[in-house]
């Protein structure tokens, strides 16, 4: 598409924009992907809409203003990238735009608290556990607050698990095979630790030693995502100096960190640490694709061949499937262990509803998104279903609670381990 935009003028992510927008040739073949297009109708709420859009402000036709309502109704699940025959990198072109713009863009007072206290929390574990068990004891009040921070307050669990505190190292158990450093997450940690404890599991089994280094904090892709370029570098910076270079690989077990990792390179441009953050999103990987480069599953114990046959449906996560499109590891992984019947989820290809903190701040439409994958993952028939998200989880579990399904939802790591401790 031809455009006016000077990319000198919009820091070091304008190049990046100039050439993303360069590349759209206009086609629409990115409209039946999307599901805000799917949901809303409207051109403005799709891929090629909102590419114009951006186009348009970053050329200074438009005011940010008015292209704001169609852009924060983007879900960033980047389903238009793979279906784009042109490979217009919409994702880049997103959180570039966001990172450049988001300031200058007037927010309600409802939004500016709940951005802040997303921002404020969800980073960082110790806080985020403070304010998960305070909003508990206030959840039951919900109704009857501001709709802003009901939201919020309706996401969180009944319960909390545990805190797990972790090792910094586990040898492999038999053989080595490899080693890997392992990125723990924060929401995650709070919301779900044994997820981390059963990856922990699996890798130490197959064959892999792991190291969780002290020094690593917030991926940083919530922070990046919503357009907070300060806070993203930030978080990057302390990753690159955390993990270690002698390792195989640095494995996440959250699409969503996963895909911010391999941002940094975008999030760090014009910066001294451009090139190093090249080389550590090169060496950023999904546990699935690490295991499955690995060679097959070992060590299930003989008792687990007789395991009563159990359904699991996979979900894909968008930042998984679309972002780092791992779509065969999970299932090829899923698909070893004993008694496990794979299922697909009809439509599968749709965003949850979930993304980052998507579900606080448009929940309407996630809301939607969240009911019509309930109800497919009911279709599917099946007892568990996995994925590889802590926020697809906590979504996709609300919502088939909502529906009254007795479905179980578990990440990918955590069916693999099972079969482990059988
Ligand atoms: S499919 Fe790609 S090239 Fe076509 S309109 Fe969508 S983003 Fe542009
Ligand atoms: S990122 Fe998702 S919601 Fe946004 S335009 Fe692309 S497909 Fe639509």
């Amino acid at each position: 598409m031809r455009h006016e935009i000077e990319p000198t003028e919009h820091g070091p992510l304008g190049e990046a924009m100039a050439a993303a927008v360069s590349k759209c040739v206009h086609c629409g073949f990115c409209l039946p992907a999307c599901p805000t297009y799917q949901e809303l109708g409207q051109e403005t709420d799709s891929p090629r809409g909102r590419i114009m859009l951006m186009k348009e402000v970053l050329e200074g036709q438009l005011p940010v203003a008015q292209a704001a309502p169609h852009l924060d109704a983007c879900l960033g699940c980047v389903a238009c990238q793979p279906a784009c025959p042109s490979e217009v990198p919409y994702g880049d072109l997103l959180s570039s735009y966001r990172a450049t713009k988001g300031a200058q863009q007037p927010r309600r007072l409802g939004s500016r608290v709940k951005r802040f206290l997303s921002a404020a929390t969800l980073p960082f574990p110790g806080r985020f556990r403070i304010a998960a068990w305070s909003g508990r004891l206030v959840k039951p009040l919900a109704s009857v607050m501001p709709s802003s921070l009901a939201v919020m307050l309706q996401l969180l669990p009944d319960r909390l698990p545990a805190k797990v505190k972790l090792k910094s190292r586990y040898p492999a158990i038999g053989k080595q095979r490899g080693k890997v450093a392992l990125l723990t997450g924060c929401a995650q940690s709070v919301l779900a630790p044994d997820i981390n404890v059963a990856t922990i599991d699996v890798l130490t089994r197959n064959g892999v030693e792991v190291v969780i280094p002290s020094g690593q904090g917030c991926c940083g892709a919530l922070s990046w995502h919503v357009g907070d370029h300060a806070a993203a570098k930030k978080f990057a910076q302390a990753n690159l100096q955390a993990f270690p270079s002698d390792v195989d690989a640095i494995v996440t077990n959250a699409a969503g960190c996963g895909s911010g990792m391999h941002e940094y390179p975008l999030i760090l441009k014009g910066t001294g640490s451009e090139s190093t953050a090249v080389q550590f999103a090169d060496r950023v990987c999904d546990v699935t694709v690490y295991l499955d480069q690995l060679g097959e599953l070992t060590g299930f114990p003989d008792s687990s061949r007789s395991r009563a046959s159990v359904k699991v449906a996979y979900h894909d996560a968008c930042h998984l499937s679309n972002a780092q499109r791992v779509n065969q590891p999970p299932r090829s992984l899923l698909a070893q262990v004993p008694g496990v019947q794979l299922a697909e989820i009809i439509g599968g290809q749709f965003c949850c509803g979930s993304a980052g903190t998507y579900n606080i701040d448009q929940p309407k439409i996630a809301g939607s998104l969240g009911r019509q994958k309930a109800e497919q993952v009911i279709r599917t028939d099946a007892q568990v279903v996995a994925m590889g998200n802590i926020g697809c989880m906590t979504q996709i579990e609300q919502h088939l609670n909502k529906a009254g399904s007795a479905i179980k939802v578990q990440h990918t790591m955590q069916v693999i381990r099972d079969a482990y401790l059988d």
